[in-house]
C-alpha cells in the first residue's frame, strides 16, 4: 500500500460519510446485534395490537423489578415504575439522583398502535355460502395489500353485564385464520385498470370468518348463527356484544430473519414497535441518573387523538405527577427536559428511487436515523428541532459510539409524514425524532434491518448516561 496523499488525508478530515454498521461493528458487537434481534422477535409475535404491547411491557417491566405508580404515589430516586393508561399505553420510568429542576426527564416517546382493518360495531353477515364481518381500516393503509392473506383477530368483547373477554384467534399454530377476499385476474381487467387506491375499496374489506351452516333446517342465516353459536360458546358472547367491542384483523404472519444472511427482520408492525422496544428495554435495562421515561403510546396512526394518543393530558399530568412527588417545580423541569421522539422512517429503496433524494435519505443498515423536522410540503406540522439541540444529541451519541444518520422522509415535494414530536415540543420540551428505516411502511409485512434495531437501542443508551 502507498502513502495516502495530501488530498487523500484532507478528504478523510473534512468530509462527511454514512456508515454502514454492520460494516464497522467488531464480531462482538455484530454478536450483539443478531442476539438483541432475538428478543425483539419475540416481542413481535406477542404484541400485536397496543393492547398486547402494554401487556408485554408491564410484564417485563414487573420482571425487572418494577412496580406499578399510581397518581399521587410517592417517589424518590432510585424508584423504577411503569404507569398503564387504560390498558393501551405505559409509561416505564425510573427516577434519577440528578435534581429535576436542573436536569429534566430523558424522554423516549414510540408509539404501540399500527395500521390493521378494525371490526365495524354492526359486522355480522351472511351471503352465498360465506360469513364475513364489515371492517373500518385504522391508519393508512394500501388496501389492497390486505386481501389473500393469513389474517388474525385480537381484540377485546365487553358482554352486556360488563364482563370483559379476550380475542387472540389466528397466531397459534393450529388455529384458524381469516381472511379479505380478491378478485382473480381471469375476471380482473376492471378492477386492474383502476388506480390503486380503488383496485380493492373499503367496503370490500369483509373478513371471512365462516363457511359451515348450522344444522336447523327451520332458521335462515345459517352459517351466521353457526359461527355466533361458536361466539357464544367460546365467549359466551351474542350479536349485540359486537357493539361494545374492539377487534381487529393484522396479519397472521410471524416475525421472520429475511435473507441468507438473516441480516433483515420481516414482521407486521416494525413501525413502531422497532422504536417501542429499544425504548422499553433501555429503560429496564439501564440505570441512569437521569430521571428516565419510554413512553410507548396509542392512537399515533391516527392522530394521537384521544385518551390513549399522545395529545392527551394524561402524559402532562404523568410528569407533573412525577415532579410534584420529587418536589420539583414542573415548568422547570419541562423546560430542562430532552426528548427523542422515536418513530420509524422511510427506508431509501432503490426500487422506488423516483421519491427520494439520495442524499438525504435514510440509507437501510446505516443506523438508527435522525429527522431535524418531519412533516410535509415545507416542514408543514413539523416539530422543526434546533441545531442546538441535535448538537447536543449528535454528541451524546459520538460518547456512546452510536453510528446513526439524518434522513427527510422523501423528496421535498412527494409527500411527507409527521410523528408524536410536536406534542412534546409544544409542552417546552426539546424534541427530535430518531427512528429505525423501514422498507414497505404500513405493508402487513415490514421490513427492516438487525444494524439498525441495535443501534436505536445504543442512542437510547447514550441518550439516558
Ligand atoms: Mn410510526
Ligand atoms: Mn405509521
Amino acid at each position: 500500500m502507498s502513502e495516502k496523499s495530501k488530498g487523500q488525508l484532507k478528504q478523510e478530515e473534512l468530509s462527511y460519510k454514512k456508515k454502514n454498521y454492520f460494516e464497522t461493528a467488531s464480531d462482538k458487537e455484530r454478536k450483539e446485534i443478531f442476539d438483541y434481534a432475538e428478543g425483539y422477535k419475540a416481542f413481535l409475535d406477542a404484541a400485536k395490537t397496543e393492547r398486547e404491547a402494554c401487556d408485554f411491557s408491564v410484564a417485563a417491566a414487573k420482571k425487572a423489578g418494577f412496580t406499578e405508580y399510581r397518581f399521587g404515589d410517592k417517589l424518590k430516586a432510585g424508584d423504577k415504575k411503569y404507569f398503564v393508561n387504560r390498558g393501551k399505553s405505559v409509561v416505564v420510568f425510573r427516577v434519577g439522583t440528578k435534581n429535576p429542576e436542573e436536569d429534566g426527564f430523558r424522554l423516549i416517546a414510540s408509539h404501540i398502535d399500527a395500521p390493521r382493518v378494525d371490526i365495524k360495531q354492526n359486522p355480522l353477515y351472511e351471503d352465498s355460502g360465506m360469513c364475513f364481518l364489515k371492517t373500518h381500516y385504522y391508519g393508512g393503509i394500501k388496501k389492497y395489500q390486505w386481501t389473500a392473506i393469513p389474517l388474525a383477530l385480537h381484540g377485546v368483547v365487553v358482554l352486556k353485564d360488563g364482563k370483559k373477554v379476550t380475542v387472540s384467534v389466528g397466531e397459534k399454530p393450529g388455529d384458524p385464520v381469516f381472511y379479505i377476499n380478491d378478485l382473480l385476474p381471469h375476471l380482473g381487467a376492471d378492477q386492474m385498470s383502476g388506480t390503486a387506491g380503488k383496485v380493492i375499496e373499503g367496503e370490500q374489506l369483509n373478513v371471512l370468518v365462516g363457511g359451515l351452516p348450522y344444522n336447523d333446517k327451520e332458521v335462515s342465516d345459517k352459517i351466521k348463527l353457526n359461527v355466533l353459536s361458536l361466539l357464544n360458546e367460546t365467549y359466551g358472547m351474542c350479536e349485540e356484544d359486537f357493539l361494545s367491542a374492539e377487534l381487529s384483523a393484522v396479519p397472521a404472519f410471524s416475525a421472520r430473519d429475511v435473507g441468507f444472511d438473516r441480516a433483515l427482520i420481516g414482521a407486521y408492525g416494525h413501525d413502531d414497535r422497532v422504536c417501542a422496544y429499544p425504548a422499553l428495554t433501555a429503560v429496564l435495562d439501564r440505570e441512569s441518573e437521569h430521571t428516565v421515561l419510554a413512553m410507548l403510546v396509542d392512537k399515533e396512526e391516527i392522530g394521537s387523538e384521544g385518551t390513549t394518543g399522545m395529545q392527551c393530558k394524561v402524559y402532562e399530568d404523568l410528569m407533573e405527577e412525577i415532579s410534584l412527588a420529587l418536589g420539583a417545580n414542573f415548568r422547570k423541569v419541562r423546560a430542562a427536559s430532552k426528548c427523542l421522539s422515536s418513530d420509524v422512517t422511510a427506508a431509501y429503496d432503490p426500487n422506488f428511487a423516483g421519491v427520494f433524494e439520495k442524499m438525504n435519505s435514510a440509507m437501510l443498515s446505516c443506523g438508527t436515523c435522525m429527522s431535524k423536522f418531519t412533516g410535509s410540503r415545507g416542514k408543514s406540522g413539523s416539530n422543526d428541532a434546533s441545531a442546538e439541540f441535535v448538537g447536543e444529541v449528535r454528541k451524546m451519541f459520538a460518547d456512546g459510539g452510536v453510528v446513526w444518520q439524518t434522513s427527510e422522509l422523501g423528496k421535498v415535494d412527494a409527500g411527507g409524514g409527521g410523528t408524536v414530536a410536536k406534542f412534546l415540543a409544544n409542552l417546552n420540551i426539546d424534541t427530535v425524532d430518531l427512528g429505525v428505516p423501514v422498507i414497505s411502511m404500513h405493508a402487513p409485512y415490514e421490513l427492516i434491518s438487525k444494524a439498525d434495531l441495535y443501534s436505536n437501542y445504543k442512542a437510547f443508551l447514550a441518550f439516558m448516561k
